[in-house]
């Protein structure tokens, strides 16, 4: 994988500022990626990253923006969604439900609603439900808009009264987030509702969580550069909530009128407490891999998760690993592209070892796996994260 696609983005996409490096992540591995395993490893899919933070209106965002179209379509990946994914959803519903009676609208569209799994919680009720997604699938319940996010036109739904435009996980894979929050803001009318959820860079950075990190989440917002680039196409926050289930999600309602808007707690975000806060990080898992190191050498880790590498990079022993127990069969005999250990079945614990969790992304997965092995009444457990 030689040839990595990229483009450079220094100014802030919420502002255009210019961003300062807080994090520089050199020959940071690309997550997602699994090919067949053979014994010779060959190291492959890295690229030199950075994280720039835009101290005009606290947003983090990446140095370079990987062709992710040209990376999916030359290699394996998978997009299953996971537990901890679902449970953010439902608490993304009730969050749509505690400012809104759903049944009383005429049109929900989901933007970047991929399997209409969304959408489905509302299937039984009268209204039309839209998934805009490149990738999107669903039965004939769902109208289905394929195309690419900063190209959507929702300039024809302008001419319909009572909707609720929704979007879960996706702006932080965007290059241009303004763009699309400006065709929402241009297809509002009063009385319409819009609803995010994406990563939160204050979670990730007080949980210590740098190692959700990725090259397909450009945009790390924070509740003030939301409400900066809401701002900007004339829409208000109404309400916002945190929550550390999945990915550190911060939750968003916007309208267009400024009735009632709340007033942001917005949270001590600055360049320096995300520099402290990383090399804090950083020193944990450094002395954390120290420790595992004559435990897990040549052992076996649990988990093959989309995120496992970008753990490694921090804690390098699980390259040292001999294999990866993983329940998904699809990713059995494989490996990830930048990582030795192959993925193997449950089978193939030995139920003697010591067990390193390697899927730690979400807090479900990790309990999950954890709750698994010590049903298996495996004797040491590892659970390297900080809090799950
Ligand atoms: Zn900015």
């Amino acid at each position: 994988m030689t040839d990595i696609k990229f483009s450079f983005q220094d100014k802030c996409p919420v502002c255009r500022s210019h961003g300062r490096q807080a994090i520089s992540l050199m020959k940071y591995p690309i997550t997602e990626l699994y090919v067949d395993w053979s014994p010779e490893f060959l190291e492959d899919g890295f690229l030199d990253q950075s994280l720039l933070f835009c101290q005009d209106c606290s947003h983090a965002y990446l140095e370079k923006v990987l062709d992710v179209k040209f990376i999916y379509q030359n290699y394996i990946t998978t997009s299953a969604a996971s537990q901890g994914a679902i449970d953010c959803l439902k608490g993304f519903k009730a969050f749509v439900e505690r400012h809104v009676s759903v049944n009383g609208y005429e049109m929900l569209l989901d933007i970047g609603g991929n399997d209409s799994t969304f959408l489905s919680y509302f299937s039984d009720l009268d209204l039309r439900l839209i998934n805009i997604d490149p990738n999107a699938t669903g039965g004939e319940r769902y109208e289905l808009n394929k195309c690419f996010l900063e190209d959507v036109d929702l300039g024809h739904y302008k001419g319909h009264d009572k909707k609720i435009i929704v979007s879960s996980h996706t702006i932080e894979h965007l290059a241009q987030p303004d763009e699309l929050v400006r065709r929402i803001s241009e297809s509002l009318n009063d009385g319409d509702y819009c609803f995010l959820q994406f990563p939160s860079m204050e979670m990730l950075s007080k949980n210590l969580r740098f190692d959700q990190i990725c090259h397909q989440h450009i945009n790390y917002f924070s509740l003030a550069s939301i409400k900066m680039l809401l701002g900007k196409y004339g829409m208000h926050i109404l309400d916002y909530e945190y929550d550390d289930a999945h990915f550190g999600t911060l939750r968003v309602a916007a309208s267009l009128n400024n009735v009632a808007t709340v007033d942001c707690c917005l949270a001590d975000l600055s360049f320096s407490s995300i520099v402290y806060n990383y090399e804090f990080f950083r020193q944990y898992y450094m002395c954390l891999n120290d420790a595992l190191l004559p435990i897990f050498e040549n052992g076996t880790g649990f988990g093959a998760g989309l995120m496992v590498p970008t753990l490694s990079y921090h804690l390098p022993i699980i390259n040292s690993l001999r294999q990866i127990i993983d329940e998904n069969t699809s990713k059995h005999g494989k490996r990830f592209i930048n990582l030795a250990p192959e993925i193997v079945p449950l089978a193939r614990l030995n139920l003697a070892d010591p067990v390193l969790i390697t899927s730690i992304s979400t807090k479900s997965a990790a309990r999950a796996i954890f709750n698994k092995l010590a049903m298996l009444d495996i004797k040491n457990i590892v659970l390297p994260t900080i809090l799950t």
